[in-house]
């Protein structure tokens, strides 16, 4: 089958819809940030819904800021940003991948992000994350909310 046959499969670029190279991040708009806080939102009240009432409430993080969401932009070779911006956050009103401008774009991208935090044991999650181990008051007070969930165990 020849390739135009195929069904669109992965990224596509943002520019023309052809198959993307290169990804790169922006802030989000406005409309993308309430999607994004509305989706949020409704998963913390479905999850709500379905705890388990004899429980303490479950707790939620704060909700999605602007300042710590980005959303994921890709471009085709031929509408590319340099690598060297692709590294870098734009803002929510970057155009790229914009013809006109390619390999650059009209915003001044946010400085690097800092290094991950160095030091501290982590441990991996079932889902592959990396995350920082529980320190031991916690495991603690792990231990204390099981017994007093189940004191037969105790
Ligand atoms: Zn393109
Ligand atoms: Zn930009």
């Amino acid at each position: 089958m020849p390739d135009l046959m195929k069904p669109p499969t992965g990224p596509r670029c943002g520019s023309c819809g052809g198959p993307a190279l290169v990804q790169w991040r922006r802030r989000p708009t406005d409309n993308e940030l309430a999607n994004l806080v509305a989706i949020e939102q409704a998963r913390q009240a479905e999850a709500l819904s379905l705890a388990d009432q004899s429980q303490p409430a479950p707790t939620f993080g704060p909700l999605p800021t602007a300042g710590d969401t980005t959303i994921a932009v890709f471009g085709c070779a031929e509408h590319a940003i340099h690598l060297e911006a692709a590294a870098r956050v734009h803002a929510a009103d970057c155009s790229a991948p914009h013809p006109d401008h390619v390999p650059d774009c009209d915003c001044e991208p946010e400085p690097h992000p800092a290094p991950e935090p160095r030091g501290g044991p982590m441990v991996t999650l079932p889902t592959g994350w990396r995350v920082p181990a529980p320190s031991v008051d916690e495991l603690q007070a792990f231990g204390q909310s099981i017994k007093q969930a189940d004191p037969a165990a105790s």
